[in-house]
């Protein structure tokens, strides 16, 4: 592509709707440019990511067994009726009304759909196993459409839906499926990790994502590279303290705290550490009331284990200000185990702790010396609490934690939908069977967000190799100044071409440094510069975006240079 020829605008401020640096770079370099919230257009440079992702996803699902469809965008309410989805799916769904004023939503997901399709075309248990896959735009109304493309409204997905008898044959697509999923990332160059994670709205059983790692990234990920376990942090399980509850060794005081309802405001002005100080939240209870959690001070409430417990309100509610005060009589912040008159779940650690600071459920004051069984009673205990950096790995090692944004995720479904939908094949006996089910999800859009924020430095972006929009740019200093140059860039245009690759050509009549500043920006891993003064000696000079790595190369060999050197970096 000649760039001469490619209304390309980039900007040298950042421009402040963007919060992080993927959604800043896409801009800067032209990539994208937003429609309306959450909303995107792909630029010539951008598409051709997006297009380089989207065939790697492709070819390994195809190598995978997986068949090619395209589905509907828009579908119809029936099918998400008859899962019970067009109520529980929530704002999240775009509903749409034609003019029959009939329901539709624009999907932000493929279940129902794939599943009416299942049910129709497949009647018997020899066209079984079957994986259909689309790659294709979804619409999710999300409450905070932030970061560009990492969490827009209208995004691409790779959604993959798997159809079988039995378990086995789905344990043996679903580990295919993880395979080419690692396969997937690896050839496009990300740093990441397969965790367990949480099945979610989806619902069903296994499940496991795959997380770009990326300091930004909104998930945590609890790993431990001895032992092997990796699991996103809303799933890691926290575990008993080894060591027994030391014995009672101060007494029960009330103190006055006026100023003070955080744990930090508390533990600074009684100089008590956060991890001796009690955190009682109080939460929307499943029967109307409320229900207390109770951690250490320095510990974090994971949202999904306070889910699980059948006494807590599904999804999490913390209880507001109003309700806090109209149950227990006591404004927000000094809540506490001793007369507490809500229930009370205790986490495994806050359950050891002994000689503890605690809300007193009076306005204004704390306890200091707090003990279960004496001043409280024995608690009821669970695992509440998000692991931290040090905790035990379920497979014995200790557990380190890092960000990850996560830009795939596959299932276990089971019968959920075949059931709910009914969706049947006659088995070997001639016996109606509903199927069980997999499905498999690529945020392809996201992909491109997650290698930037990966992949970039103060001048821009540096696209791992499979992603680049292109493989090499060319740039000619100053070509209106030499016939020369200009013919001597075109021929080696021509040539890099014939051997291959893909060329950005930047023939435009710019100053060197605006070219020199936009490749960066860019982030193409090779660059070529062909100016007048190297051409006398026979020289083009090389650099590599990902180290500044510069080399003088002879013109002439500039081709076969540059083929070893894309050899090099290709990690496929
Ligand atoms: P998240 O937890 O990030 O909201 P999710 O778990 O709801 O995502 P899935 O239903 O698992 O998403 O969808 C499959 C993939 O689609 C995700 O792994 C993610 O990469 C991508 N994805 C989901 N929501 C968005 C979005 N709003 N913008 C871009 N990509 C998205
Ligand atoms: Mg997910």
């Amino acid at each position: 592509m000649r760039l001469s020829q490619l209304p390309w605008t980039t900007l040298k401020e950042t421009p402040a709707e963007a919060e992080v640096v993927s959604h800043q770079l896409l801009l800067r370099a032209g990539l994208i440019r937003r429609l309306t919230s959450g909303i995107f257009t792909w630029m010539p440079l951008g598409l051709r990511v997006l297009r380089r992702v989207e065939q790697v996803v492709r070819e390994e699902m195809d190598r995978a067994g997986a068949l090619e469809v395209l589905m509907p965008a828009v579908q119809p309410a029936e099918l998400w009726q008859e899962t019970g989805r067009w109520e529980r799916y929530g704002d999240l769904l775009l509903r749409i009304r034609d003019r029959h004023e009939r329901d539709y939503c624009f999907g932000p997901t493929h279940e129902e759909i794939i599943t009416d399709l299942a049910r129709r075309e497949l009647r018997s248990y020899r066209q079984l196993p079957v994986n259909y896959y689309q790659i294709q735009t979804k619409f999710r109304d999300e409450i905070r459409p932030r970061f560009g493309l990492m969490r827009a409204r209208e995004f691409v997905m790779k959604d993959a839906y798997s159809f079988h008898l039995d378990q086995d044959s789905l344990d043996t697509t679903y580990a295919a499926m993880a395979q080419a999923y690692t396969r997937i990332f690896r050839r496009l160059g990300l740093r990441f990790r397969t965790v367990d994670a949480d099945s979610g709205e989806i619902g069903g059983s296994r499940s496991q994502e795959f997380h770009v790692l990326a300091d930004s990234g909104e998930d945590a990920i609890a790993y431990c590279d001895a032992d092997g376990y990796a699991a996103n942090v809303e799933m890691a399980p926290t575990f008993p303290p080894a060591a027994p509850r030391p014995a009672p060794a101060a007494a029960l005081a009330r103190v006055a705290t006026p100023d003070s309802r955080t744990i930090e405001e508390v533990s600074a002005l009684l100089r008590t550490a956060p991890a001796r100080c009690l955190k009682t939240l109080l939460v929307e209870a499943a029967d109307g009331g409320l229900v207390a959690l109770a951690l250490r001070g320095d510990h974090n409430l994971n949202a999904v284990k306070a889910e699980r417990l059948p006494q807590v309100a599904r999804p999490l509610a913390m209880a507001t200000a109003e309700r806090i005060r109209a149950v227990t009589g006591v404004p927000t912040g000094f809540a506490g185990p001793v007369g507490l008159d809500v229930p009370l779940i205790v986490d495994h650690a806050a359950a050891a702790l002994a000689d503890f600071v605690a809300g007193a459920n009076a306005e204004g004051f704390h306890h200091t010396g707090v003990n279960w069984g004496r001043d409280a009673p024995e608690p009821a205990v669970a695992d509440l609490r998000n692991v931290v950096p040090g905790d035990p790995s379920p497979r014995g090692g200790a557990l380190e934690i890092a960000r990850g944004i996560e830009v795939g995720h596959i299932f276990q479904l089971g019968d959920k939908y075949s059931q709910a939908m009914h969706a049947t094949v006659l088995d070997q006996d001639g016996r109606e069977r509903i199927m069980t089910m997999g499905c498999y999800g690529i945020g392809v859009s996201r992909i491109v967000a997650a290698a930037i924020e990966q992949n970039h430095d103060a001048q821009g972006i540096v696209w791992p190799a499979p992603m680049s929009p292109f493989d090499v740019t060319l740039l000619v200093l100053n070509p209106k100044n030499s016939d020369a140059v200009t013919a001597a860039a075109g021929a080696l245009y021509l040539q890099l071409q014939e051997a291959g690759l893909e060329v950005l050509l930047d023939d435009r009549d710019a100053r060197p440094g605006v070219k020199f500043a936009e490749a960066d920006l860019l982030g193409i891993p090779h660059r070529l510069v062909i100016g007048e003064r190297g051409l006398k000696e026979g020289l083009v000079e090389y650099r590599r975006r990902r180290d500044g790595a510069e080399e003088k190369v002879a013109s002439s060999d500039a081709v076969a240079f540059l083929v070893r050197q894309l050899a090099a970096t290709d990690p496929g």
